[in-house]
């Protein structure tokens, strides 16, 4: 049908809106960076843009063309908040690596993303050293404050120094363009990675800072995300901060509670974001020494990538007078999918009612649609007791994977994403979590792999069969269990089974509990029942802590 056409600017949304912006207004205000060595950096947002202009003119130099992708294996520091701008800005890919993964994870990343350039702190080399030869970029650049780089890679300082501010272009013809790029493990099978479009960027760091349904972020905060920069863009942290002129505190590898409670005392922290377990941390050396640390600058602390306790949301609140923000999210979600905060049609409740409401995984963020469906793909009414699985959709919603065709039933026919979570909404449109379809394991935030620990276990040859579930635990949420079945006559202890494991995968992926039983669960597809053995062996059908 033919329609009458508005009249509006094309406006491109790309990060040099962000850019041009920041710089234009809030020159002034402070990038704080809590070094390696525990000195405390100072900059601001025109000498980050300054540095990020002479390293997009210095990799143009050397050869990166738009769309190449440039990894960055980092903690949290200025010059990540260099390369988050620097990078995209002349029309390249940042490509946030996790530091955490095994090296065997880490090599398929690379060449998955066949990355042209890859920017490696000076601590964080002992890792990416030794798999130097099964990386394909053509140069590894250190990232330090100017000692020499060693034989073989490149100097960040001197890099910056290279560049000259007037050959600095934005490269960036499209906003549908790739901006940036994140592998996560939260799926069934190898990693996949979310390739962020600039459009998608602006409009999630808009959201981000929305009053209504995002964060609320405004430019009189100071905001520190604990969590890394290598998390899903740092939950959008570093951007919406940079529009909103609000000042950043990154507190790079320093990430024990100690340290962080010390640079939020000291730099006047209005707001922080990360997974429960470096909550349970804080809270805990909060109780021990209420006296010690001055937490009254923050106005709350942000806390998603799993349910957090309701004890830990209200010893925060009731014994050092700190608001948490409860938040659901993905990595296909740019992260920010929903948001809990009680709404005035709350503001007559009692206290049990507004805790209850505030321990939900919230409403959607404005711009994010929900729904959720049943295994016959019939859609489920918003009653709070209807359990289905969760779909969005929204401008910052993956349609896709990057080169991975395998993944298209995670992507609906009509537009929507399978998320794998399985909630029920209620009439409100507050959405809870009550399990996952996915195999996996969530431990401190970061995802193991339930099905490549099991195959693994499978090759010992003591088992005839093994199948790995979480079981909750208090401080890293949930813990890997390893059920098995031993071949006639054979016995096996956990230890056996650690040191089987250990040259294969990161030791945080290690099983904590090992239960040797006479058979697994099976579905009549011969698939494992884990709901089943977990109500076996946990004696609760559900993942819920
Ligand atoms: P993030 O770093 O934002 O957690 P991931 O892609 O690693 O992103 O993990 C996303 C998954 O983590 C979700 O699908 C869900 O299973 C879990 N998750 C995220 N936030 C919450 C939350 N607030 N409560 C419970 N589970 C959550």
């Amino acid at each position: 049908m033919a329609y009458l056409e508005g009249l509006m600017i094309d406006y491109p949304l790309d990060v040099g809106a962000i850019w041009r912006r920041t710089e234009r207004y809030f020159p002034g205000k402070a990038v704080v960076s809590n070094l390696p060595d525990r000195t405390i950096h100072r900059s601001t947002y025109g000498e980050v843009l300054d540095r990020a202009a002479r390293l997009g003119a210095a990799l143009i130099e050397l050869g990166v063309e738009p769309g190449d992708r440039i990894a960055t294996v980092m903690w949290n520091s200025y010059h990540h908040l260099e390369l988050y701008f620097a990078i995209p800005s002349i029309g390249a890919v940042l490509h946030t690596v996790n530091l955490r993964l095994h090296p065997q994870d880490l090599s398929y990343i690379f060449n998955h993303a066949d990355d042209q350039i890859v920017f490696v702190d000076r601590t964080v080399l002992p890792l990416i050293a030794p798999i130097r030869d099964r990386i394909p970029a053509r140069e590894i650049v250190v990232v330090d404050e100017g000692e020499p780089a060693p034989p073989g890679f490149l100097s960040y300082q001197d890099l910056v120094q290279s560049g000259s501010r007037a050959r600095f272009q934005f490269r960036i013809e499209d906003e549908r363009q790739a901006a940036a790029l994140c592998y996560t493990s939260g799926t069934t099978g190898r990693p996949k990675g979310v390739l962020y479009s600039h459009r998608s960027t602006v409009l999630h760091a808009l959201g981000v800072t929305n009053a209504e349904g995002g964060l609320g972020l405004v430019e009189s905060d100071i905001v520190s995300p604990m969590v890394p920069m290598f998390h899903v863009n740092g939950w959008g942290l570093p951007w919406s901060a940079s529009l909103q002129g609000a000042s950043q505190v990154l507190p790079g590898r320093h990430l024990d509670p100690t340290s962080l409670l010390e640079l939020f005392q000291s730099e006047r922290v209005t707001i922080t974001a990360g997974v429960p377990t470096v909550w349970f941390g804080i809270l805990k050396l909060l109780d021990e020494a209420p006296e010690r640390y001055d937490v009254s600058s923050l106005r709350y602390m942000l806390v998603g990538g799993a349910a957090v306790p309701a004890s830990v949301l209200r010893g925060f609140w009731e014994r050092h007078r700190v608001r948490m923000i409860h938040a659901w999210g993905m990595t296909e979600t740019s992260p920010l999918g929903s948001v809990s905060t009680a709404r005035s049609d709350l503001a007559d409740a009692d206290e049990e009612t507004r805790f209850a409401t505030i321990l939900t995984q919230g409403q959607a963020t404005p711009l994010v649609e929900m729904r959720i469906r049943d295994d016959e793909g019939r859609e489920l009414p918003w009653d709070g007791t209807s359990q289905g699985e969760l779909e969005v959709r929204g401008p910052w919603v993956a349609r896709s994977y990057y080169r991975d065709e395998a993944a298209v039933d995670r992507f609906t026919d009509d537009g929507w994403f399978r998320t794998g979570d399985l909630v029920t909404l209620d009439s409100r449109g507050y959405m809870t979590i009550q399990d996952r379809s996915k195999d996996v394991i969530k431990s401190g935030g970061e995802w193991i792999s339930s099905v490549a620990l099991e195959n693994a276990i499978m090759g010992h040859p003591s088992v005839m069969e093994a199948a790995v579930i979480g079981m909750p635990d208090p401080r890293w949420v949930e813990r890997p269990l390893a059920v098995v079945v031993l071949k006639p006559g054979e016995t096996l202890t956990l230890e056996a089974v650690r040191e089987f494991l250990r040259p294969h995968f990161a030791s945080w992926w290690l099983p904590d509990r090992l239960e040797v039983v006479e058979a697994i669960p099976h579905s009549a597809a011969g698939k494992f029942q884990k709901t089943e053995l977990r109500r076996l062996l946990l004696g609760t059908a559900e993942r819920r802590s």
